[in-house]
C-alpha cells in the first residue's frame, strides 16, 4: 500500500529502516556541526529504550524488521567519531556507517573556509581498519569533498574519478567491499548518480528529509539530520516516528 506509514519505500516495494545523519560528536562543540557525547548517549540511549537497534546501512540493507532498526550514519569522517561516537555506540551495541573521504584520511578537512568546518582532524587508516573490524561500516564521500553537482557538469571525467578511486582506495586499506556511497553537500547530477551505480556501490545516501509516502531510489535515500540544534524532544519524536513506521 502506497500510504501504507513507512519512512523509506523504495521503488521496487522495499521498505529499510530510517536512517539519521550525523557529522560530529565532540565536547563543546557548536551545534551546528555536531552534538556533545553527552547529548549522543541520551540520544542512543533512547532508541535503546524503545527497542530500535542502531545499524550500519549494509546491515539496515538486509534488515527484516525495519521497525525496530535504524540506521545511522556519519559524514566526513572526523577523528571524534573514532574517539566520542563509536565507543558510545559499542556501549550499546550499535553499529554505524561511516561515509570517508578517502585521499584525507589521517589528515584535517580542507573543503570549507567556515572557521566551524574547515581544519578539523580525520580519522586515518588504522582508526577506520579498527572500526571496520568492530562491525562498523566505512562508506564513500568521494576522494577530496568534492561538489558531484558542479564537477559531473565541469569536469565529468574527474568526477567518475572521485566515485571510482574513493572505492577502490578504501576496499585497498580494509581489505573488503565498500558499499555504500554518500554524496558530498548532498551534491549530484543524473550521470554521478548513474556513476555511483556504475562503480558498483550497492546504495547510496543524500540529505534530502525523510518523507511519508513518498517512493525513493535506492541511490538517493533520504534521512534525517541530526546537530546540537535538533531538541532532545524532536529527536524522540523522530524515533518515535520511525518505530511507529510513520
Ligand atoms: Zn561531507
Amino acid at each position: 500500500m502506497g500510504d501504507d506509514p513507512v519512512m523509506i519505500r523504495l521503488d521496487d516495494g522495499t521498505v529499510i529502516p530510517s536512517i539519521l545523519y550525523y557529522h560530529r560528536v565532540a565536547p563543546g562543540i557548536s551545534p551546528h556541526v555536531g552534538v556533545s557525547p553527552e547529548l549522543f548517549f541520551r540520544q542512543m540511549e533512547f532508541l535503546k529504550k524503545i527497542g530500535l537497534q542502531g545499524v550500519s546501512m549494509e546491515e539496515g540493507m538486509k534488515a527484516r524488521d525495519t521497525r525496530n532498526t535504524c540506521i545511522i550514519t556519519f559524514d566526513d569522517g572526523y577523528l571524534d567519531n573514532y574517539e566520542c561516537a563509536a565507543p558510545i555506540l559499542e556501549q550499546f551495541g550499535f553499529h554505524a556507517t561511516i561515509f570517508c573521504v578517502s585521499s584525507r584520511l589521517g589528515k584535517v578537512t580542507d573543503w570549507s573556509a567556515d572557521p566551524l568546518w574547515g581544519g578539523v582532524p580525520l580519522m586515518d587508516g588504522g582508526e577506520i581498519r579498527e572500526l571496520k573490524g568492530k562491525g562498523f561500516e566505512i562508506g564513500s564521500h568521494t576522494r577530496t569533498h568534492c561538489d558531484l553537482g558542479l564537477l559531473s557538469r565541469e569536469d565529468p571525467l574527474q568526477a567518475r574519478r572521485e566515485i571510482f578511486d574513493s572505492r577502490t582506495e578504501l576496499e585497498d586499506l580494509l581489505g573488503s567491499e565498500v558499499t555504500s556511497f554518500c554524496y558530498p553537500y548532498g551534491s549530484y547530477t543524473d550521470e554521478s548518480v548513474q556513476w555511483v551505480r556504475e562503480a558498483g556501490y550497492r546504495n547510496a545516501r543524500s540529505v534530502r528529509h525523510a518523507r511519508i509516502g513518498r517512493i525513493y531510489d535506492l541511490f538517493l535515500l533520504p534521512c534525517r539530520p541530526v546537530s546540537g540544534k535538533l531538541s532532545f524532544i524532536r529527536f524522540m519524536g523522530y524515533a518515535m516516528m520511525f518505530k511507529s513506521g510513520a
